[in-house]
């Protein structure tokens, strides 16, 4: 989609930290990491919220979990245990209309999230 930044990663028309690839999923550094490991994995294809995906979505969606998984074991926090998140819309506090799973890591994280 044009104006996606998340788009624009996927095509290498701006810069991102990738940190791993499969044929439908991507994973990179999040610009503004809120953990000692902030990382996005996101599907190459364009869906804009959660509210969008269709069951053809279903295995891209479960490959970007399993995408986290794997990048929490290489970095060595799996055990010590992570968050994965998805916002949707507003009060979601979604911001970048491309879904996209956070993988945080590295130090405790508060419940409930605010
Ligand atoms: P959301 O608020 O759940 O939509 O999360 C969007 C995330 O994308 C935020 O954590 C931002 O820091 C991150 N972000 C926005 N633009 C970029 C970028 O160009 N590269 C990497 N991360 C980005």
């Amino acid at each position: 989609m044009e104006d996606c930044i998340f788009c624009k990663i996927v095509a290498g028309e701006i810069p991102a930290t990738i940190v791993r690839e499969t044929d439908d999923v991507i994973a990179f550094e999040d610009l503004h990491p809120q953990a000692p490991h902030h990382v996005l994995v996101i599907p190459r294809r364009h869906i804009a919220t959660l509210n969008d995906l269709t069951a053809e979505d279903a295995v891209t969606v479960g490959n970007m979990a399993r995408v986290a998984a794997e990048v929490a074991a290489e970095r060595g926090f799996a055990e010590a245990g992570y968050r994965t998140v998805m916002n949707c819309n507003q009060q979601g506090g979604q911001t970048v209309y491309h879904i996209h799973m956070h993988l945080l890591g590295g130090r405790p994280l508060g419940w409930p999230p605010g």
